[in-house]
């Protein structure tokens, strides 16, 4: 495994290994990396002949006031851990190599990112756009795989792919848990053992949630208010939202008509730490 860190040479290394016909897929991740990002690595293994793992913590998505100062930071770590699910370089540039002096040039996708999470989180979506565009043109991957983890990521994802013409096939692997049902994140170190114990209720509620879906529910206001009354009563979390939504467009359902993909989501905060998980369905 080898550990890049120059825009030019992670490029240059990209057309060396297509030229000599190799495929290439690609994790981009902030580091700290879990089972979550792992299982994302060892998924990529079985669609390109070299692994590259990015770990970038992104300056673009951060708003003010979050946490990218305190977001866990560890390379060595980091790499050993991407090497062993079967990563062969690791590329990891600095802030300054990513947003030189002078940059000015954004990706913004419209519409789906003022929802959920882009409401929450004015010009997130534009740094996660911005960075996976640039990340595309200097790792030039055949696939590219997220999490489902960040669900609305990957919807925002999809569609700048579509509309600028990436020629990138997209994998979309399965959210990893913890054996409480809570969603790994690399934001859960910043739980204290009581926000932690009380945490899997967000996962209880979107299984709530699903159950209810399937059983036919046709009211999306009342499971989103169940899955309220359920985090507020089992934890001191304090919802950011709740949805019941449209899988492809993300707008909140009124009427649940199937057949539908339906998109389950929250974000809630423990104390600083904000929270979030998804389930997807078909109807
Ligand atoms: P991050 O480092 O948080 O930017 O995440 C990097 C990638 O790992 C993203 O595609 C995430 O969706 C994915 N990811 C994070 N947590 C999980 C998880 N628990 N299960 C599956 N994928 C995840």
């Amino acid at each position: 495994m080898i550990i890049v860190h120059d825009p030019a040479a992670m490029r240059q290394r990209a057309d060396d290994a297509r030229r000599s016909g190799k495929t290439i897929a690609f994790v981009p991740t902030m580091g700290a990396l879990h089972a979550g990002h792992l299982a994302l690595i060892r998924e990529a293994c079985g669609h390109g002949d070299s692994v590259v793992t990015s770990i970038f913590v992104n300056p673009t998505q951060f708003g003010v006031g979050e946490d990218f100062e305190r977001y866990p930071r560890n390379l060595d770590k980091d790499a050993a851990l991407a090497a062993g699910a079967g990563s062969d370089v690791v590329f990891a540039p600095s802030a300054g190599a990513m947003y030189p002096q002078g940059f000015a040039t954004f990706v913004s996708v419209e519409g789906i990112t003022g929802l959920l999470e882009g409401e929450s989180r004015p010009g997130h979506f534009r740094g996660v756009a911005t960075v996976v565009a640039k990340l595309c043109l200097i790792v030039n991957p055949h696939v590219l795989l997220l999490g489902q983890k960040d669900g609305q990521q990957v919807a925002v994802v999809r569609r700048m792919l579509t509309d600028l013409n990436i020629p990138v096939r997209l994998v979309v692997v399965p959210t990893v848990r913890e054996k409480d049902g809570l969603a790994m994140s690399s934001r859960n170190v910043y739980l204290t053992p009581g926000q932690r114990a009380e945490a899997p209720v967000l996962y209880a509620s979107l299984r709530m949630a699903e159950q209810r879906l399937r059983e036919g529910e046709k009211d999306a206001e009342s499971v989103r208010a169940a899955m309220r009354s359920l985090i507020t009563s089992g934890s001191q979390g304090v919802i950011d939202y709740v949805s019941v939504a449209r899988g492809d467009t993300l707008e909140e359902l009124t009427v649940i008509t199937p057949p539908l993909p339906v998109m389950i989501s929250l974000a809630v905060r423990f104390g600083p730490t904000r929270l979030i998980d998804n389930i997807s369905l078909t109807l």
